[in-house]
């Protein structure tokens, strides 16, 4: 069979412990055997990043920007922990935090479904996208303890040396405050994204928050949301039979538990963290879930939405097999990969990828399965294999499909 060719390449971003063993397999068994791969290679593991001064995350995440898409395996975010452990010069920063500022974008994340992994909530039928914007508030809040009786204000010292101010609170003895903030610029870019990402699906899009009580704050969010979809999307989706709406977060959190899913859920950095959480558990596994990065100006970075799952690979140094589902991994190179053929037109490269995904899940559906989703799947006969097998098994039926 020849392989399939490629025009431009993709970006390819490996990384650490398990999920880079895993990178190493999934490259060697699904891709390059049917695929002329073309990727620009940059080495994001902890190592590598040390001996750069983590300049290769931003050489990567600078490399998405010419090539418009990537594809990363999940990384270490080093603690003092891993300082020890890699003898590294400095802590260095999260390197999705540093891509996601130099892409600027929405996290969206797919639980992926299967026969046989049922959801936990019986009404649904269809994957709920988590949209989550992956900049500020929480995140990047400023925080004190106030030790006794006095008072607290937010100010505002305009660059002209004009001056603002709010109370916070006087208090009367000791308690806690906290300041956040956002950037209009990210928020309209977190709009967009979002917009544009429903569109591409077909899907409805949910925006929730509190701005009945953050009449400021979220509302500002809500009003932004509302301003893009009146001026740039709303007649596209008119056009194509889907629906934007508003909602405060304790309706929504009400109707996304009694939907059929099958819509974009758009939530602030909080919210989003703590419900993708919790919609992916409730779907099954961390393990079952795609998730991408999707820039306004019009970049893909494919990830897979767990860690390194550090603990199999203490297993593995130690020379033992581990069971280590490859899937979200699997997913992040065929969405790469999809979207890479989208851009360049090329019809091969984009029904590799479906058939990628389609063989994976038939194999699971099979019966073959990584411990995680053994542990969970209501099939009748289920084997549980190591990732190898898994993968090996994943191989043989992508032959026969792309035969
Ligand atoms: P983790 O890698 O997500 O794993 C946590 C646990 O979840 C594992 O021990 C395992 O449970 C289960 N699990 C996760 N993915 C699995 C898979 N593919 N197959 C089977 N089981 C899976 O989180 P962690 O171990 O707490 O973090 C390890 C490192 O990952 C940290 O250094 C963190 O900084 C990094 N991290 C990176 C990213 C990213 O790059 N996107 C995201 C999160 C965390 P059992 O042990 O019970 O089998
Ligand atoms: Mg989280």
């Amino acid at each position: 069979m020849d392989k399939i060719a490629m025009t431009t390449p993709l970006v390819e971003m490996d990384g650490d412990e398990m999920t880079r063993v895993l990178w190493q397999m999934i490259k060697d068994e699904l891709i390059l055997p049917f695929v002329d791969l073309k990727s620009e290679y940059y080495d994001l593991g902890l190592k590598n990043r040390d001996e750069t001064d983590d300049k290769v995350t931003v050489e990567a995440a600078e490399a998405t920007r010419r090539y418009k898409v990537a594809v990363k395996c999940a990384t270490i975010t080093a603690n003092a922990a891993r300082v020890k452990e890699y003898g590294l010069k400095e802590m260095w920063k999260s390197p999705n935090g540093t891509i996601r500022s130099i892409l600027d974008g929405t996290v969206f994340r797919t639980p992926i479904t299967v026969n046989g992994i049922e959801p936990y909530v019986r009404t649904w039928k269809k994957p709920i996208v988590m949209a989550r914007h992956a900049y500020g508030d929480v995140y990047k809040a400023s925080e004190m303890s106030i030790p006794g009786p006095g008072t607290c204000e937010l100010v505002y010292k305009a660059a002209d040396g004009s001056t603002a101010s709010e109370l916070i609170h006087k208090f009367d003895g000791p308690g806690v405050v906290q300041g956040m903030h956002n950037l209009d610029s990210s928020i309209y870019a977190f709009a967009r994204s979002c917009f544009a990402y429903a569109l591409e699906m077909k899907m409805d899009l949910w925006f929730a928050s509190k701005d009945t009580i953050s009449k400021k704050y979220d509302q500002h969010f809500k009003l932004i949301f509302q301003e893009i979809y009146d001026n740039e999307y709303k007649e596209e989706f008119e056009k194509n039979g889907i629906e934007y709406f508003y909602t405060l977060i304790d309706d929504a959190v009400a109707r996304v538990v009694k939907s059929e899913g099958g819509f974009v859920w758009a939530l602030k950095n909080y919210d989003g963290d703590v419900m993708s959480d919790l919609v992916a558990s409730a779907f099954g596994s961390l393990a079952m879930m795609s998730s991408v990065l999707v820039s306004p100006h019009g970049y893909y970075e494919y990830e897979a939405a767990h860690g390194t799952v550090q603990r199999h690979y203490y297993k593995y140094l130690k020379g033992e097999k581990t069971s280590t589902n490859p899937i979200a991994t699997i997913f992040a190179w065929s969405g790469a990969l999809r979207k890479r053929g989208e851009l360049d037109g090329n019809a091969a490269l984009m029904n590799y990828a479906d058939k990628l995904e389609e063989a994976s899940l038939a194999v699971i559906e099979s019966g073959l399965m990584t411990g995680d989703l053994a542990a969970i799947s209501t099939l009748p006969d289920i084997k549980t294999l190591d990732s190898e097998s898994f993968i090996k098994a994943i191989r043989a039926k992508l032959a026969e499909l792309l035969a």
